[in-house]
């Protein structure tokens, strides 16, 4: 059975790019009828930030691509917080050094510092490994009992893996294909230390491995870390799961990664969720489904042309075979193409009932002609939402209906306003005073009619009062607007105008 895990740490916001490999792990586990776990990874404890956990639980949830397993779902192989787990970590690595694939290392900070500014000064990049180590007349070449009496002392250690020397390893990437790595240019990395606390590497094989993981789908950051990784499971007999790197996602000129900065420099929110006072795309007014729908395809392509996704379709149509190499170029206007699509298809009572509500807000500081029930703020919705993008362009597009024009554009009225405007629409009020059922419809019929009879043009009477209307030449179709304004304010604003 497939199972993959997205493995944050709890460190701060998540990054879109964080929000993207839990969605590309959870589409994979789903089309294959697998399971997408959470593993909070938080053997950091400097970096660890305070209520980070629940930020990215509450993502996910908004996001619609809730967890099988993780905090708060037992799954059978839990605990999923690594700070919960940190007991069983010691038992591996001392399993490595039973092995002789790993060994304690008692190097102080200034010690390593000074071998690192020793090299820099003969232009060359200091690699911490052992035969390096042997070099340098290391602890290496300590024996048994010494390091023993060391340990015994109670001195500073690390456990570091001993990766073998003169290997060209072949790593395999279901994203990237087949990669060569040399084993002479690795470090000997860092598994555990002498806090009691395992490093990212080792607690993430252990933790993979205990907890079945399958498929390890993550950044392309991650990459460098293959080797280790792949070392790390031969060292431990494990079978290794298949790993796919995915793509950096670029800043929208297409040169350099996407930063947090990049987002607040340019005006888009970077983060699916607020942090503290960040804004994110909840707060944006981002449809959850709009957001996974351009996140979906920050990466992966379908193939054909379509651009519109449900989960549903993404579940179904997902392979990592479609997942790109090259870096993905992120588009915020792309992203708010979305959710103009999204805003169409939303229920219209759900975006009235939002729409009532922002109006609430704003009917505060202003004099609004009538209480912003939702029962009118249903008939105006449709006749709007196909110039927004979201909801908070609602109050733009359509705040005449609520308030009664100040001015009039001004280059409109010179076009417009002609010597008899005023004499046709005296004539007009006659009129809609006359109508008994203030229906779009039936004003349309009868205004129409007194037209054709009066053999006036359009031109002279629909121009000038929707300018009257709304204060602009904008806005749907004027006898809708008229509809719902009603007669008596439709009336009194022509008389405004004509005063
Ligand atoms: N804890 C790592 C992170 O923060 C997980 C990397 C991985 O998926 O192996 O991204």
């Amino acid at each position: 059975k497939v199972r993959v895990r997205f493995a944050p740490s709890p460190t701060g916001p998540l990054h879109i790019g964080g929000i993207r490999t839990a969605l590309f792990n959870y589409l994979f586990a789903k089309h294959h009828n697998g399971d997408f776990i959470l593993r909070i990874e938080d053997t950091d404890q400097n970096r660890y930030v305070e209520g980070a956990e629940q930020y990215i639980i509450e993502a996910l949830e908004w996001c619609g691509i809730p967890y099988d397993e993780g905090p708060g779902k037992e799954g059978g192989l839990g605990p999923y917080r690594q700070s919960e787990r940190k007991h069983l970590y010691k038992e591996y690595a001392d399993e490595l050094i039973s092995k002789g694939k790993a060994y304690y290392a008692f190097d102080t900070t200034e010690e390593l510092d000074r071998h690192r500014k020793e090299h820099e000064t003969k232009g060359k990049t200091f690699i911490y490994n052992w035969h390096n180590r042997l070099k340098l007349n290391n602890s290496l070449s300590l024996s048994t009992t010494e390091t023993k009496a060391k340990l015994h002392a109670g001195d500073n250690f690390v456990i570091r893996f001993l990766t073998p020397q003169n290997q060209q390893l072949h790593l395999k990437d279901l994203i990237r294909g087949d990669i060569e790595i040399d084993t002479n240019i690795l470090d000997d990395k860092v598994l555990y230390k002498s806090d009691g606390m395992p490093t990212y590497h080792l607690a993430n094989i252990v933790d993979d491995h205990l907890m079945q993981i399958t498929h390890v789908i993550r950044g392309e950051e991650w990459l460098p870390s293959l080797a280790l990784h792949q070392l790390l499971y031969d060292a431990f007999e494990w079978e290794t799961p298949q790993f796919a790197h995915l793509p950096l996602i670029m800043k929208p000129t297409g040169k350099g990664k996407l930063s947090k900065r990049d987002g607040e420099k340019m005006g888009f929110p970077v983060f699916p969720l607020s942090w503290n006072d960040s804004q994110g795309y909840r707060e944006a007014g981002y449809f959850p489904e709009a957001v996974i729908n351009f996140l979906a395809l920050l990466g992966w392509n379908p193939g054909t042309e379509q651009e519109l996704f449900s989960l549903e379709e993404l579940v179904s149509q997902f392979s990592l075979d479609r997942v790109n190499k090259s870096g993905a170029r992120f588009d915020p206007d792309k992203t708010k193409w979305y959710n103009h699509q999204y805003l169409q298809q939303q229920d219209e009572g759900k975006l009235a009932e939002q729409y009532t509500y922002e109006l609430g807000k704003i009917a505060d500081s202003k004099q609004f002609l009538f209480d912003p029930d939702e029962e009118r703020v249903k008939r105006i919705v449709p006749l709007i939402k196909e110039r927004a993008t979201f909801v908070s362009d609602f109050w733009e597009l359509s705040d005449y209906f609520f308030l009664a024009p100040e001015t009039y554009e001004e280059k409109s009225v010179r076009k417009q306003w002609k010597e008899d405007t005023p004499e046709i629409m005296k004539d007009l009020i006659k009129v809609l005073e006359g109508i008994e059922d203030f229906s779009s419809e039936n004003i349309e019929t009868i205004v129409k009619a007194w037209i054709n009879q009066m053999e006036l043009s359009f031109g002279k009477v629909m121009p000038p009062l929707r300018l009257i209307v709304v204060g602009a030449m904008k806005g749907p179709h004027l006898f809708d607007i008229l509809g719902i304004l009603g007669k008596v304010e439709s009336i009194s604003r022509i008389k405004k105008a004509i005063s």
